[in-house]
């Protein structure tokens, strides 16, 4: 009979310890959770609700996830035209489900007129605002090569839903709404964009209200009849360089891009960063963005710490990453820019032998200074003046499992405020990337000015299980790392890793933490290690990431659209969803563990009692 209770007590125990080791891979979740949509099919996650319809509209007619992420560009310059559109640029990792993995660089380049001292002293453009800040754009042609490589459909199929939405209206989105406001005086100073963007010219739109945009309708019209050249050689062209040619009496307003700077501009395949981390592989984006080489970086150094030992939200773990982090962004200031007009040391950057070397700096019970290592830079910092973000970000992987992560942009919201007559889209402030002149990141004619935004793929066991990016500046480097270490070394499942807190140690000493979920005593411990704790909330209004990816239990595709961006914002959608399952999986096994290990235990009792 004993033997009976003692079998009893241990299944019990050892149901109990399953259902733990389970839990403890569980995050504790924000007040603003939001589970990932699962589907046996495609799925898209974007922050415009109308950009994810037309991406699902793609790949329900069969197109790929290229097919898809190209589409809910074009869209999103409809929807959400503060962050992204043909006037400005990005950057696109691509790994197909045959294992071919591309990134393509969209980025915006100076025009031929652009000297190193050209931001220097003051101007409109140093409010960050005006056509002297306008990059040649990058999207169009970048829609069309990811096409060209990739897609199953045409350029004009992929514009063709953005058109309608632009002609018929788009509802206008909170965060459209509070940007047009933040936004209002710069617009004004350009009167296409102000009459586009605020009610008779002066007010935000409302909440809820119709955008019809009956000028960009007609230049996408354009873009899908004469293709790409419609915009870098055509009418489009014209128009902008009509704007740039526009005398006013603001100082620092002057136009430089020319109809050649517009014909010449180049979408760039590159060869994409590719490191290990633990049993992953990380697909990274190369320069002209530091993202990739920073975040591969920050990986290296941190491969030598068991961050899962030290546990999530751990001041350990925080401690770690936020020192590999100052290391990567010392190194980052100094060399990245434009490769094709500074050598970089981007290999020695994410060798492994330099990750040892830096690692070995890190105090564990002392937040460090940091230099740049010496590779033979340039010897002086670089920095990113321009402190204002917005961008957006777009994860697919479709049914047959090929991702996409791609990041566009136009620079700050509403980029440089410039809408050229009759064209309908906003021209970035993308040129408000470069440094100061004497660093690797100077302007120059035709450069690349440097980017943080960070692309990334993590493929474990041949699977893409996070297909992730971010919007938010400086910001977005760490919003793509934390979504992999907390897949990677935390186990989480994507929308855990998503929601998880964030830190950022972009200024130190200072570290921006989403405190809510991180314990006193963690941050009095960092504290204590010399960090200055920024409280930042329970969630910061940056960076705002969307992630796809395979799970790796079920093979379903899931997305995520971040807590952070606005409850209405949320665009995670798949072909034919299905519901999540119940996530108290953990709980209820470590339930029915305790319930048999109690009843064992009081079986035993009772035995010996009686014996
Ligand atoms: N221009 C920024 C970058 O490429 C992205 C826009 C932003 O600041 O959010 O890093």
């Amino acid at each position: 009979m004993s033997s009976f209770w003692r079998l009893f007590a241990g299944v019990g125990f050892t149901v109990l310890l399953l259902g733990f080791v389970a839990g403890e891979a569980v995050a504790e979740k924000g007040s603003k959770f939001r589970e990932a949509v699962r589907s046996a099919g495609g799925v898209i996650s974007t922050e415009s609700p109308a950009a994810s319809e037309v991406g699902l509209g793609v790949l329900d007619s069969g197109g790929n996830a290229v097919d898809a992420a190209v589409a809910a560009v074009f869209a999103v310059n409809v929807a959400r035209p503060q962050s992204c559109g043909i006037g400005g640029g990005g950057f696109m990792v691509y790994r197909g489900a045959d294992g071919e993995t591309a990134a393509l660089d969209f980025r915006e380049t100076a025009p031929e007129a652009v000297e190193a001292d050209t931001f220097d002293g003051d101007g409109l453009y140093n409010t960050f605002t005006g056509r002297t800040t306008v990059g040649v754009p990058g999207t169009v042609a970048g829609m069309q090569a990811a096409l060209e490589r990739y897609g199953t459909i045409s350029l004009s199929e992929a514009v063709s839903p953005a058109e309608q939405l632009a002609r018929e209206g788009v509802e206008v989105q909170p965060s459209l709404s509070r940007e047009m406001g933040n936004n209002a005086a710069r617009l004004k100073l350009f009167p296409a964009a102000a009459g586009q963007f605020l009610v008779d010219g002066t007010e935000p739109y409302e909440e809820g209200a119709l955008l019809v945009q009956p000028e960009l309708a007609e230049t996408l019209a354009l873009i899908s009849r004469e293709g790409a050249d419609a915009f870098y050689r055509g009418a489009i062209a014209e128009r902008i360089v009509a704007e740039m040619e526009r005398e006013d009496d603001l100082p620092g307003n002057e136009g430089l891009m020319t109809l050649e700077d517009l014909a010449a501009y180049e979408a760039v395949w590159r060869e994409p960063l590719v490191g290990g981390y633990r049993d992953a592989e990380v697909i990274a984006m190369p320069p002209p963005t530091s993202g990739g080489v920073a975040a591969l970086q920050i990986l290296n150094i941190l491969e030598g710490f068991d961050l899962a030992a030290a546990g999530q939200s751990s001041a350990d773990a925080l401690h770690l990453i936020a020192e590999a982090q100052k290391i990567a962004v010392a190194d980052r200031g100094e060399y990245l820019a434009d490769p094709d007009f500074v050598d970089m040391p981007t290999g020695q950057l994410i060798d492994e032998g330099y990750a040892e070397e830096r690692r070995s700096e890190i105090q564990m019970e002392e937040a460090g200074e940091y230099e740049a290592g010496d590779l033979g830079g340039p010897g002086e910092e670089g920095e990113d003046t321009n402190p204002d973000t917005n961008t957006t970000h777009i994860s697919v992987v479709d049914a047959v499992g090929n991702a996409v992560a791609l990041t566009c942009t136009i620079e700050q919201s509403f980029g440089s405020a410039v809408v050229a007559p009759g064209t309908g889209f906003l021209l970035n402030n993308e040129l408000t990337d470069f440094s100061e002149p004497g660093t690797a990141n100077e302007p120059a004619p035709g450069k690349r000015p440097r980017s943080s935004i960070s692309p990334t793929i993590v493929v474990q066991d041949g699977q893409p299980t996070l297909v992730v990016g971010a919007a938010g500046g400086v910001t977005i480097i760490m919003g793509s790392l934390l979504a992999v270490v907390n897949v990677v070394d935390f186990g989480l499942a994507l929308d855990e890793a998503v929601d998880a807190e964030r830190l950022d140690a972009f200024v130190p000493p200072e570290i921006l933490l989403e405190d809510g979920r991180v314990s006193p005593v963690v941050q009095a411990d960092l504290i204590g290690r010399g960090h200055e704790v920024s409280r930042e909330g329970e969630y910061a209004d940056l960076p705002r990431v969307q992630a796809a990816g395979v799970d790796p239990g079920t093979g379903l595709r899931l997305a995520v659209t971040d807590p952070r961006s606005g409850e209405e914002e949320y665009a995670a959608l798949g072909q034919d969803a299905v519901p999540m399952p119940d996530t108290g999986g953990a709980s209820i096994v470590m339930l029915a563990g305790l319930v048999l290990a109690l009843s064992g235990a009081v079986g035993l009792l009772a035995l010996r009692r009686r014996l």
